[in-house]
């Protein structure tokens, strides 16, 4: 069998826990299987070089960013690869571009295009374990990309898509996905199985247990994901294809506080102004997501939506350059907001989940600033100071607990 295991920063924070991770790996070795270890930076590595990038320069370039990020990773690989040799267990460590894992150039988000297998098959033939760099990528000016922070999750599913691993295990600090983030929510629970669709709107709504585009990817690609702890040995959750999954009304609740309100005041009330005012955001790789529209008043209207924080001040820039075109009068924003969402695929036919989530807010006397649905989700926008108390009490009004 062909295993790949992904390490989180938390799994691999000290030395006790690198061993810890390479017995576990070395169990599954010894059984005879080919061992694919995918590691994350240790502990908190990679928010400590982002803080001292900004001591020296606020406003570095990205390419410099991903070269220091990534120094990370290779860390931890080499790390282990010492681990496991010193245990005298054959294991090699390898980053991005022994692997050749081909990416989009876009550098502190890329994409992967194609990854190569031949480097990782030749180690697992003469029956080495092969601990790979997560997060990063090779991008076509031969220069290191990263792929978004939690990347390491894609990297895993990657590369066990393109080696048609038996198993892709993410291990991390937590027993597996719950219906909200247990250290925020107490009342929160173990989902023993859920659907790629539904993961993959939790994680792109801020459970940042996984990474979205790891849900993206074994979805497309049909690979199974276990989520589970790397401390103990208790089952996790299986994510995988929906074929006879009980259709929960919802499965989950997520909170996202990356996230800013903008509001263009005064615009002209005619066809084309959103289309000019999206499109300019849009070209300037600024991802819009809820949007509200007032209605028009004396030939001019108003338009909310937001934006993740840390497009924030490009957004407000790029309005301001393009202001009179766009025929914006005014615009506002508001940074003390957060996302809150309820995900489950049985709201698709049941008409009062809405107004549940609604209820359960209003009885916290929390206010929503924007609301926004698809047919498996209900997000809304509530005031950041709120959000810890609003999820608890979704959560809890729909009765997710035990
Ligand atoms: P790793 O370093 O292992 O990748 P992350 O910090 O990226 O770990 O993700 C694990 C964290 O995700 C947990 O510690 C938990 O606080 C958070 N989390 C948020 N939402 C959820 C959820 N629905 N289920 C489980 N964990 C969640
Ligand atoms: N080390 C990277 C981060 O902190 C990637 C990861 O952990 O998945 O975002
Ligand atoms: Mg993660």
């Amino acid at each position: 069998m062909l295993i790949v295991k992904k390490f989180g920063g938390s799994s691999v924070a000290n030395k006790e826990r690198i061993f810890n991770v390479a017995r576990r790996c070395i169990e599954d070795y010894k059984a005879g299987n080919d061992v694919v270890v995918v590691l994350s930076a240790m502990g908190d590595t990679t928010d400590e070089l982002l803080a001292l990038a900004d001591t020296i320069n606020p406003r570095a370039k990205k390419r410099e960013i991903d070269m220091l990020l990534t120094t990370g990773e290779q860390v931890s690989v080499s790390l282990m690869a010492m681990a496991m040799q010193s245990l005298d267990v054959p294991a090699v460590s390898l980053n991005a571009f022994q692997v050749r894992m081909h990416s989009t150039s876009r550098y502190g988000n890329a994409r992967f295009k194609r990854v190569e297998t031949e480097r990782i098959l030749h180690e697992l033939d003469s029956r080495k374990i092969v601990i790979v760099t997560g997060f990063q990528g090779v991008n076509k000016y031969e220069d290191i990309t990263t792929l978004g922070r939690g990347g390491s999750d894609t990297t895993a599913v990657a590369l066990a898509a393109a080696l048609h691993a038996d198993r892709c295990e993410i291990y991390t600090d937590v027993d597996g996905v719950y219906t909200a983030d247990p250290r925020v929510v107490k009342n929160a629970r173990k989902i023993d199985m859920i659907t790629y669709d539904e993961m993959l709107e939790l994680a792109s709504l801020g459970a940042r247990v996984l990474h979205n585009r790891s849900v993206e990817m074994a979805k497309k690609y049909n690979v199974e994901l276990v989520v589970r702890s790397s401390l103990n040995r208790s089952e996790g959750t299986v994510v995988k294809e929906a074929k006879g999954m009980e259709k929960l009304l919802v499965t989950g609740v997520a909170a996202d506080k990356n996230t800013a309100r903008i509001s263009v005041i005064g615009v002209e009330d005619k066809p084309g102004i959103a289309f000019r005012i999206f499109d300019t955001l849009a070209k300037n790789n600024i991802n819009v997501d809820i949007i509200l529209q007032s209605v028009g008043r004396e030939g001019t209207k108003d338009i909310s939506f937001t934006v993740a924080s840390d497009d924030l001040e490009a957004a407000i820039r790029n309005l301001r350059e393009n202001q009179e075109r766009l025929t914006i009068q005014d615009i506002t924003w508001n940074e003390d907001v957060a996302k809150l969402s309820v995900v489950g695929a049985g709201m698709m036919s049941n008409p009062g989940v809405a107004a549940k989530m609604f209820e359960a807010l209003y009885n916290s006397r929390i206010n929503i600033n924007m609301i926004s649905t698809s047919e498996i989700r209900i997000t809304v926008l509530v005031p950041e100071k709120d959000i810890d108390k609003a999820m608890n009490a979704v959560h809890d009004g729909f009765a997710l607990a035990d």
